[in-house]
């Protein structure tokens, strides 16, 4: 090459190498080279044209010397194995010569276009990259056909390679400035993402550098954002709490691994709860690549912790009182219980239930009743030792859990009863509500608990039953736990299912025993129900009726011996057995003497039958007319009035009831069997014996003798001339067949 030609082959590869350098424009530096080549090669008319490609089209981006309409018409234009120089030479990655444009199977599409701008001869080059990658082409056209020599060819190579690297150059320019708008928009995202989210994000270095502060605002900070940025955390918390944030720094980055845990400060005077997230990171700032930080999360939980303590509240605290609840003791008794096991002290658990609660909540109101409850349950709580639980179990029932009372049983007894007492004496004290001041008493029940008793459920139900105990013995008391009470009221609930399956299975009816006058004629019978056991045979009322009557059945049973002497009293009718004065008493108990449902009962059963009220004679203790006089007359009165009559069973050992007898319709007396046992002995008896049947007579009260054993005692009774008898010397009680013979016989022998 010539050295002028060379000398400006050299100062154009300055000024391109110069533009590339400066970053200017691409299209500038690629103008450069097709303007540089267009003034170095030989033939004047020669035009240069640099696309680029982008997948598989090329797009202009150099040819100052070259037709618009031509530069527009093949921008875009897809590559190919014929599609004219250039998207050949791009599509196979080598060079391609075209001499005459008009010719060339290559152009076969294109040549129109290339020949109306003045273009008959194309050679066009592949621009490489370093990395072998096409980027374009570079072609050089003429206006004439024509070949390159190979001068031209190796100015072609040298402008290639400036092409080449003004394009890699953009292509890295492009990329950073992409990197750099991804970049800015994640930030934007993050910042908007960091404005809504209710979460607080600190950045802080292993050295427990507050790095960055995100967060919506500072209410969860401990101090504001500006207060804290780039300071140390042990600079500006208290001691205590900045000890523990850079325990959780110092955990993450020696773990590197995320962090879950929650912890509690005080942000403007409020204490707050937050549940914390941490989580390294390894290069956090490029100038202080060897510097560790932590990403940390706080979200304020300060609510949701309340609302998960109230309603652990709830569940397991009394809402009226602030106690413990049935549930809570439960739990702490069974806990304890099983630490006891392991030991040889003694515990104690004390049931105390209030006396008279239910008088109170029904003639005050319930929420009388409340106030009572919440003063109690302050009282109790005073005299109760620290360890000690004591608990609402429902109602006016507390239990207390006493976890040491002693070594041994012995010790145990003494101080269990000292609390006991304790317990006792804040009763003493009246109860005010408004104006009105009483006095409440309680009934409590001990149950020892140690490494023998130690049940829950035994414990519980042991304190109760000596609860009951005290309750027994009319309240206001204290009561240890006793096996044979156990025993005993275990026995009486199991009579009770027994007595509910019995009455489905027909299994009680009554036996009737005659009374006599002194004539010897059958005046009445007395009904008194049987149990026909299917395993244990006949039982007697005295075995049941008890608990008949504690669990609300004995209503039902009397049912059934009514039942029984209208179907007696509807035969002896039918056998013309008796006049009209004969009647069948029926035994009464207090709970159904007191119910206002007694006559409609009576009633309805005895109008089943067509029998006359006349014919039932109601058997009554005195004990029964010794409470409220008033409504035993009304009750009594009322039922007269429909016919029935009533006579006073075992006379003489109640509470006596002689000055009221006069009021009372009472139609007959029945002197107890004790009475009877004694008339023959000469003393008190026989004239306690006379003195009723002489009140019987002065009140015109019929008076029976019940009991009578022997031949000497009716003769006796004869004498002192009773009503009439009944007793085993007559006979005993008899089923209803067995009776209805002996009626009838006894009748045949009397006339
Ligand atoms: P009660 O009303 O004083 O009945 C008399 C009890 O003395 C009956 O016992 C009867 O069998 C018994 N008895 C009669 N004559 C003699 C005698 O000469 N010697 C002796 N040793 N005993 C005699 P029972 O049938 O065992 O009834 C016991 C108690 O059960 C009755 O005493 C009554 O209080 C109650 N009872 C019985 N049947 C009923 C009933 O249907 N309803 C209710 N509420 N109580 C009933
Ligand atoms: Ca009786
Ligand atoms: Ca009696």
């Amino acid at each position: 090459m010539e050295t002028a030609r060379l000398k400006k082959l050299l100062s154009h590869q300055q000024d391109i190498l110069s533009k590339i350098a400066l970053g200017l424009p691409l299209s500038d530096v690629l103008e450069e080279i097709c303007l540089s080549i267009e003034e170095v090669i030989d033939e004047k008319s020669a035009r240069c044209s640099i696309l680029t490609l982008v997948g598989d089209q090329l797009f202009h981006c150099a040819a100052p010397n070259i037709d618009d309409k031509y530069c527009k018409a093949i921008n875009g234009v897809h590559i190919g194995p014929s599609s004219g120089s250039c998207g050949t030479a791009a599509f196979s990655g080598k060079r391609v010569i075209v001499q005459d444009i008009e010719v060339s199977p290559l152009w076969k599409d294109y040549k129109g276009l290339a020949l109306s701008s003045g273009l008959k001869s194309c050679w066009s080059t592949p621009i490489i990259s370093t990395q072998s990658q096409i980027l374009g082409t570079f072609a050089i056209y003429h206006d004439k056909p024509k070949a390159p020599s190979v001068l031209e060819l190796e100015l072609i190579d040298y402008f290639v390679h400036f092409s080449s690297i003004a394009l890699e150059k953009n292509a890295e320019l492009l990329k950073g400035r992409q990197l750099l708008t991804d970049l800015e928009q994640s930030n934007e995202k993050f910042e908007a993402f960091t404005k809504v989210m209710p979460d607080l994000t600190l950045i802080l270095s292993e050295s427990g550098v507050y790095t960055d502060i995100y967060g919506s605002s500072d209410k969860l900070l401990y101090n504001s954002q500006k207060e804290l940025m780039n300071k140390k955390v042990n600079d500006v918390m208290p001691k205590k709490d900045a000890k523990s944030i850079m325990a959780v720094i110092d955990k993450t980055l020696e773990t590197n691994d995320v962090q879950v845990f929650e912890y509690e400060l005080e942000i403007n005077g409020q204490m707050m709860t937050f549940e914390g997230r941490t989580a390294p990171i390894e290069h956090y700032q490029s100038d202080k690549p060897f510097q560790r930080h932590i990403v940390w999360v706080a979200r304020d939980v300060t609510v949701r912790k309340k609302a998960e303590k109230e309603v652990e509240r709830l569940a397991f605290y009394d809402p009226l009182t602030g106690l413990p609840n049935r549930r809570m003791l439960n739990d702490k008794l069974t806990a304890y219980a099983d630490k006891i096991k392991l030991t040889n002290k003694t515990g104690a658990l004390l049931f105390l239930d209030l006396d008279n609660f239910k008088r109170i909540n029904d003639s005050l109101g319930h929420s009388a009743g409340d106030e009572v409850l919440v003063e109690l349950s302050n009282r109790l709580s005073s005299v109760i030792g620290k360890s000690d639980t004591l608990a609402r179990a429902g109602g006016d029932e507390f239990i207390i859990l006493l976890e040491y009372v002693g070594d041994d049983n012995e010790q145990a007894i003494i101080e269990s009863e000292i609390v006991a007492k304790k317990l006792q004496s804040v009763f003493n004290e009246k109860f005010e509500v408004g104006k009105l001041a009483f006095q409440v008493t309680c009934s409590i029940g001990i149950c020892l608990i140690d490494k023998i008793n130690s049940i829950t459920d035994n414990i519980l139900k042991f304190a109760d039953t000596a609860m009951y105990r005290s309750k027994i013995k009319r309240g206001n008391s204290c009561s240890f736990y006793d096996p044979e009470l156990q025993t005993l009221l275990q026995n009486q609930a199991e009579l009770e299912t027994d007595i509910v399956r019995a009455i489905s299975c027909d299994e009680f009816c009554a036996h009737f025993q005659p009374q006599i006058n002194t004539q010897g004629k059958v005046v009445g019978a007395e009904a008194l129900i049987r149990w026909n056991h299917p395993d244990k045979g006949l039982i007697a009322p005295n075995e049941f009726i008890p608990i008949a009557e504690q669990y609300g059945l004995i209503q039902t049973l009397q049912n059934t011996v009514l039942r029984d002497i209208c179907i007696l009293i509807n035969e002896l009718n039918g056998f013309d057995a008796i006049d009209e004065s004969f009647n069948i008493s029926i035994n009464i108990s207090q709970c159904q003497f007191n119910s206002v449902t007694l006559k409609n009962e009576l009633l309805t059963v005895i109008n089943g039958y067509g029998v006359k009220p006349s014919r039932v004679k109601l058997e009554i203790t005195e004990s029964m007319l010794s409470g409220d006089i008033e409504s035993a007359i009304q009750q009594m009165e009322d039922l007269k009035r429909h016919g029935f009559v009533f006579s006073i069973d075992d006379f003489g050992t109640g509470y006596s009831c002689l000055t009221h007898l006069s009021s009372f319709p009472v139609k007959e007396l029945k002197i107890d069997k004790s009475f009877i046992d004694k008339i023959l002995d000469g003393g008190i008896g026989f004239s306690i014996v006379e003195t009723i049947i002489n009140l019987g007579k002065s009140l015109n009260i019929s008076v029976v003798a019940e009991g009578v054993e022997k031949l000497e005692q009716l003769e006796m009774l004869k004498k002192i001339d009773v009503n009439a008898m009944q007793g085993y010397f007559l006979s005993k009680p008899m089923a209803h067949g067995d009776y209805l013979q002996w009626h009838k016989e006894h009748l045949k022998e009397n006339t």
